[in-house]
């Protein structure tokens, strides 16, 4: 027997970091607000867990460093979340000549950064290119940034308001390949800057999808800087859970949305369990493509997902070749056959249905910077945990034989990561109960299997630039945000909205703002009852609020207290 339907202002399909963040923003301007998770545990692909039962290490699953998301959400929600600097920017081991050395990019440039590039390029002119093209492109990050939390505005008054019209070219014009190419001479260093533009996109680097992909790798909170989240990714999760619910966010998780209707008063969905909810409006936070199944329409094409995920604890950290220290090798992200032209040819050899070889990869160690993930007697007897991302592993080389492709893109992994080790991989994973190695390997299908990513799409679909469309804004003169449909009642709010992509919390953000927005620019009793919940004036009431200072400004209704959250 059917439930009966419950009612609410809005429901939030997905418990994702951006379903949790849309459903905190609204309940706080005075919504009542349903979050429909259908894992067990909210978090989508910003979890911690402990892989190997044994050892009490807590990894971050699948995210794992970020840079993406902004201060701004971080003190509207007042979550107690810190992410750390790292020390080293890369470190990329390289053979030539014989001689096996590294390139070594401190956070901030210094000497020995430039003697790095010196030693591998033999003058100056690689490393002044190098801080030439971020210094530009840090520029641009700046006054972009601040951006991501506003209405979406059309390409060219964006360009015109950055005032960077060489930038903007080379970033979202012309294909970054060439720009790298233009820039940079040397093989290893053009690939450890395109390397930004690769990450979970599946193209050559002629590809514009390379551009967006490099544009959000570079832009975060101003600086780009990607930092390690204190506790893991579950800490973001968990402080998002804790603001939720305090707002009065019932969060119902084992719920998957099954179906979903809509009309000119609102929505109903249904879960797999059969009950049925009723909301005026619903944010999808999952992907744009299980929305439109569940709508009966096409599918938005979408590059698949094109990466592998390892997670391992190791007893110490291996020894390098190159005869640097592994707690500064470590530090940072670790570049392994990533040069431009190992790019080029493991995308090659994965189109053509060949799993690369050499595996282009990068790993970093989270706990160098921060042990809090480890237990203490793990720190003091010296582990580690190791988080390697491997690229050009589309889905479809998966497809025939899952388990054994997985097994030989793991063994791949490991082989490319070994060239560059004096002490294999496999010398140094951690001893497990049953016989196994202390190493887990996520490929994109199952991404798709655990947290419903569409063929392991890490961003669910391509990511767009974060500005309209000349076409698309003589639509409307309403103030878009990325998140609307072609449906009133239903808003993208997860990382397949425009902006969305990433650990960042921007697409629930806007997707926040797009609902009160719209609530408080009509004259409807809904907007006039939103202007109640908030404490707003019914005058005010009337004024339309087009930028997200004026919605954030709104008096914030009283937490209300944790809901029946089952
Ligand atoms: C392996 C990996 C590594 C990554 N590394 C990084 C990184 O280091 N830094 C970074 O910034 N980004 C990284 N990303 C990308 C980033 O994690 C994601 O883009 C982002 O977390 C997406 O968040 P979201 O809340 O929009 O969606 P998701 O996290 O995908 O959450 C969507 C939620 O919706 C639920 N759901 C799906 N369908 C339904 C349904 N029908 N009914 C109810 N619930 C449903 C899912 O179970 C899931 O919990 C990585 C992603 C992966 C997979």
């Amino acid at each position: 027997m059917n439930h009966p339907e419950k009612k609410y202002d809005a429901i939030v399909v997905g418990g994702g970091h951006n379903g949790l963040v849309a459903a905190t923003y609204l309940a706080r301007a005075g919504k009542t607000v349903l979050v429909l998770e259908a894992c067990a545990e909210p978090g989508g692909a910003t979890t911690s867990v402990k892989p190997f039962p044994e050892y009490d290490a807590r990894l971050s699953r699948y995210s794992y460093l970020v840079s993406l998301l902004p201060d701004q959400i971080v003190t509207d929600l007042g979550i107690r979340f810190r992410t750390l600097e790292r020390p080293v920017a890369s470190y990329t081991p390289y053979r030539r000549d014989d001689r096996e050395d590294g390139l070594l990019v401190a956070a901030e440039w210094d000497a020995a950064t430039a003697d790095s590039f010196r030693r591998l390029t033999g003058s100056d002119r690689e490393g002044k290119a190098w801080r030439e093209f971020y210094h530009e492109i840090a520029g641009l990050a700046r006054r972009l940034a601040p951006t991501m939390l506003q209405p979406l505005k059309s390409a060219s008054k964006l360009k015109a308001e950055l005032g960077l019209p060489e930038v903007w070219r080379s970033l979202m014009e012309v294909p970054i390949g060439d720009v790298i190419r233009e820039r940079f001479g040397d093989d290893l260093v053009q690939g450890v800057v395109l390397t930004d533009a690769l990450i979970g996109t599946f193209v050559s680097a002629d590809d514009l999808q390379a551009n967006r992909c490099f544009l959000y790798h570079l832009i975060g909170n101003g600086t780009g800087q990607w930092r390690v989240p204190q506790g893991g990714m579950g800490a973001l999760v968990a402080e998002l859970l804790r603001v939720a619910t305090v707002a009065g966010v019932e969060i119902k998780p084992h719920s998957k949305v099954t179906a979903l209707e809509s009309g000119p008063a609102g929505v109903r969905v249904e879960t797999s369990s059969g009950t049925r909810y009723v909301a005026k409006d619903l944010l999808f936070a999952a992907a744009p493509q299980h929305l439109a199944r569940l709508r009966g329409r096409p599918e938005p094409q979408s590059l698949e997902g094109s990466q592998l995920k390892i997670n391992m604890l190791v007893t110490r950290l291996p020894r390098l070749k190159s005869g640097v220290d592994p707690r500064l090798a470590f530090a940072g992200t670790f570049h392994v056959n990533e040069s431009f032209s190992q790019f080029e040819a493991a995308y090659a050899r994965a189109r053509g249905g060949e799993m690369p070889l050499p595996l282009p990869l990068e790993m970093y160690c989270h706990t160098l910077t921060d042990p809090t993930i480890l237990s203490p007697e793990l720190v003091a007897k010296g582990f580690h945990t190791l988080t390697l991302f491997g690229l050009h592993t589309p889905a479809s080389l998966f497809d025939a034989d899952p388990a054994r492709a997985r097994a030989l893109a793991g063994t791949r992994a490991i082989a490319s990561l070994n060239q560059y080790l004096v002490d294999p991989l496999e010398s140094v994973l951690a001893p497990c109960r049953d016989g196994s190695a202390a190493i887990e390997v996520k490929s994109p299908l199952d991404l798709e299997k655990d947290i419903s990513l569409p063929r392991g799409n890490i961003f669910h679909r391509d990511l767009d630039f974060p500005f309209l469309d000349e076409d698309d804004t003589a639509v409307t003169d309403r103030p878009r945000w990325g998140a609307e449909t072609d449906d009133p009642h239903i808003y993208l709010a997860g990382a397949g909205a425009r902006r969305g992509g990433g650990v960042s919390g921007i697409a629930g953000h806007n997707a926040a703002m797009a609902v009160l927005a719209n609530a408080l620019s009509g004259s409807s009793a809904q907007s006039l009852s939103t202007c109640v919940q908030t404490g707003l004036a019914k005058s005010s009431c009337s004024a339309r609020l087009d930028t997200a200072e004026q919605i954030r400004t709104l008096p914030r209704a009283p937490d209300r207290p944790l809901r029946n959250a089952s």
